[in-house]
């Protein structure tokens, strides 16, 4: 099959596509040939070696080469011993959680917190591939009327935004929600799910043209470089009182500004520190006004098969980017570093 090998770090231009050996599905594995992956900002990592040289966790060195790709879905090729769930033909989305169903939070349905918790395509070879293979347990059956692009990007960004925003934010219809870093992944992941809460959204995002593309999403732009001291813009549109929830998956640069978005006992949602992980800020900010900072990376098979479950309605409609063939992977990674994209980038193997 073809498959995006990474063997060691570097630019783009050492990405390349190759042929390496099917694979073959385990006891209790699916083997998936893959029809949509969608990029996210670890793909990217795993080329470039990990921001500022560290690897976040739960990331851990790897031997070279691998392949990466946590989000992905596809049709059924061939199944392995003991899987009865599913066969060849069926369509399919990837969960990409990979959990022991035995420690204390499994046992709790708190599969993201699992003690042996992995990450396919981070773990195990992921959907940067013509064929993958995967657990029987991280498959969800598709609806013919599914499109494979949409299933294929919702997985990561949008299970993440749902547990920040749903499970942890705990948002409500009426209420005001910051999502700071609106065009990435998470970012316009939070716009959908904000928007079918029926939130009032404040998209804070970087230029003139993604100001466009959150107004067309359902959003107020509030635009950064117009506002870097973009509380006071949120305070203003707010009668002074501020934002229940924020969605702030970028980090330093932005924390400060966005706690001061927070009306008092207002909440911040955290998954990522694309924007450094040392932030600056007196946390009496926090306290005094009965703040609250909640970790939320990633989420539970409930998160998941609540994401899942509104796509399959069509009640959400992810933003996508744009479609890829595989083999335009470095103009992909490209894109995505210059941060050109609204919405995710799928690749097509
Ligand atoms: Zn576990």
């Amino acid at each position: 099959m073809k498959a995006l090998l990474i063997r060691q770090f570097g630019g783009i231009d050492t990405l390349k596509i190759e042929d390496v050996p099917d694979p073959k599905p385990g006891p209790g594995d699916v083997l998936v040939r893959i029809k949509s992956a969608g990029v996210n900002s670890k793909d990217i990592w795993a080329r470039s070696g990990p921001p500022g040289g560290k690897a976040p966790f739960p990331w851990k060195p790897r031997p070279f080469p691998y392949i990466t790709g946590g989000d992905g879905a596809g049709v059924v090729e061939e199944v392995g011993e003991g899987v009865e769930g599913f066969r060849p033909g069926d369509r399919v989305g990837i969960n990409p959680i990979l959990y022991c169903g035995r420690c204390a939070y499994c046992l709790a349905g708190e599969q993201s917190l699992c003690f042996d918790y992995k990450i396919f395509g981070d773990h195990r070879p992921g959907a940067f591939a013509e064929l993958t293979t995967i657990p029987q347990q991280n498959l969800i059956a598709l609806p013919d009327h599914v499109p494979f692009e949409d299933a294929a990007v919702l997985p990561a960004c949008y299970t993440t935004a749902w547990r920040g925003l749903m499970t942890a934010g705990q948002l409500q219809a009426g209420q005001d929600l910051l999502v700071v870093g609106a065009s990435g992944g998470v970012g316009t992941a939070a716009l959908v799910l904000g928007n079918y809460a029926g939130a009032r959204v404040f998209a804070l995002v970087g230029d003139a043209e993604k100001v466009r593309k959150a107004e067309a999403s359902g959003a107020i732009p509030i635009d950064r470089s117009a506002h870097p001291k973009f509380s006071e813009r949120v305070l203003a549109l707010t009668d002074g009182l501020g934002v229940h929830v924020a969605s702030d998956p970028v980090g330093a640069v932005t924390w400060p500004e966005t706690i001061r978005s927070l009306r008092r006992l207002g909440k911040m949602v955290i998954c990522g520190a694309s924007g450094g992980e040392r932030p600056d800020f007196d946390i009496r900010e926090v306290y005094q006004r009965h703040r609250q900072i909640l970790g939320a990376p990633m989420g539970n098979l409930r998160d998941f098969h609540a994401v899942m479950s509104l796509l399959f309605q069509n009640r959400i409609r992810p933003i996508i980017h744009t479609v890829m063939p595989l083999a335009e992977v470095r103009e992909a990674h490209r894109m995505f570093e210059a941060r050109e994209h609204f919405g995710k980038i799928v690749l097509v193997p």
